[in-house]
C-alpha cells in the first residue's frame, strides 16, 4: 500500500506543480479558462531575438468576430528602447501585450522581433525571450528563495540573492522570520502588492529575458514602495527592449516613446515633452491625473 501511495502522492504533486505553473502564467494575462488557440507552425524555427527589436505592423484583432479590438496598430520598439502604452481603460492596451506574448493571433497584420513573424517561430522560444513583470504577481505556497528562483529552477544560490538585491528586495526578506526560508503565498506570509511585483521582478532579472512587458500596477502603492519598485524597474530595463503598458503616467516620463491608444487605435505619439505641447488626448490624461493626485 506504501509503495503505492509514494509514487501516487509524488504524481499529484507534479499534477498541481504543473497545474499552478499554468494557472500563473494564465492569470498574468488574464486567460483563466479560455481554450488555447495559438499552435506553433509545422517545422517553426526557434526565435532569434538579438536584441529584441519589436514592430507592429496594421496590427487588427479582435477576441471574437463580431467586435474589433485593434485597428491597424503600427509602432516600433528599437532594440534597448522603452515604450509605453497609454490610453483610457478599454482602449486595447493589455491586448497589444497578449498579442506579443501570442496568446493569440493577429487577425490581419504583423508582430515581428528582430525581423521575424512571431507565427513563423515556436512559442517556447518567444516566450523565453520575453519577461513580463504583471500588475498583480501569483505567488506559490512555497519559499521566498522557491518563488523567486520560480521559472529558473537550476538558478545558484548567488543568483537569486543577487535578483533579490537589484529587485530591491534584500531588506525586506532580512526582516523575515526565516529568510529566505520563509514561506509566503496563499497559506503563508501574504505579501503587499509592491512585495509581490519586486519578486516578480527578482524572477525576471534572473530570466535575463531580452524583451520586457511591464503591465504596471493600477492600485496606488505607498511612497516608499513605489520608489522602491521604480529603482527595480530601472534595474532591469535598462538595455532591454521594453513595452510598457502604463495606467498611471507619472511612472513612464522618461520612455523613449509614448505611444497614445483610443479605443484600439494609435492616436497619438511622441515623448512626454511633445505630447504635452500637442494639448491633446494625452495631456488631457496627465491633467486629469495630477488634478487626481493633489485631491
Ligand atoms: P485597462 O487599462 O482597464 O487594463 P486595457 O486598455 O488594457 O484596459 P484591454 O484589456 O486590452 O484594455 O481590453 C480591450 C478591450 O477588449 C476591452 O473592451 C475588453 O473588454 C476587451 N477584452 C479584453 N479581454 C477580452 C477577452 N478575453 N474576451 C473578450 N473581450 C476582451
Amino acid at each position: 500500500m506504501i509503495q503505492l501511495f509514494i509514487p501516487l502522492n509524488f504524481l499529484g504533486f507534479v499534477y498541481r506543480e504543473i497545474r499552478e505553473a499554468l494557472i500563473n502564467i494564465e492569470r498574468l494575462f488574464g486567460l483563466m479558462d479560455q481554450p488555447p488557440r495559438v499552435v506553433d507552425r509545422p517545422g517553426a524555427g526557434a526565435l532569434v531575438a538579438d536584441g529584441g527589436a519589436i514592430r507592429f505592423t496594421d496590427v487588427c484583432f479582435g477576441y471574437g468576430p463580431d467586435r474589433q479590438i485593434l485597428h491597424q496598430v503600427s509602432f516600433q520598439v528599437p532594440a534597448g528602447h522603452k515604450v509605453a502604452i497609454v490610453g483610457a481603460s478599454g482602449a486595447g492596451k493589455s491586448t497589444l501585450a497578449r498579442l506579443l506574448f501570442r496568446f493569440y493571433d493577429v487577425d490581419r497584420g504583423s508582430i515581428c522581433i528582430h525581423g521575424q513573424d512571431i507565427r513563423d517561430v515556436t512559442q517556447d522560444s518567444l516566450r523565453a525571450a520575453i519577461g513580463v513583470v504583471p500588475q498583480d504577481t501569483v505567488l506559490f505556497n512555497d519559499s521566498i528563495r522557491y518563488n523567486i528562483a520560480y521559472g529558473c529552477p537550476g538558478a545558484t544560490e548567488a543568483a537569486v540573492r543577487r535578483a533579490a538585491r537589484l529587485a530591491h528586495l534584500e531588506d525586506f526578506i532580512a526582516r523575515l522570520p526565516q529568510g529566505y526560508d520563509t514561506v509566503v503565498g496563499e497559506r503563508g506570509l501574504k505579501l503587499s502588492g509592491g512585495e509581490k511585483q519586486r519578486i516578480a521582478i527578482a524572477r525576471v532579472i534572473l530570466k535575463d529575458p531580452p524583451i520586457l512587458i511591464l503591465d504596471e500596477a493600477t492600485s496606488s502603492l505607498d511612497s516608499h514602495s513605489e520608489q522602491a519598485i521604480m529603482g527595480a524597474l530601472k534595474a532591469i530595463a535598462h538595455s532591454r527592449t521594453t513595452l510598457a503598458i502604463a495606467h498611471r503616467l507619472s511612472t513612464i516620463q522618461d520612455a523613449d516613446h509614448i505611444i497614445v491608444l483610443d479605443q484600439g487605435q494609435v492616436v497619438e505619439q511622441g515623448t512626454h515633452d511633445d505630447l504635452l505641447i500637442r494639448r491633446g488626448i494625452y495631456a488631457g490624461l496627465w491633467e486629469s491625473q495630477l488634478r487626481h493626485a493633489v485631491k
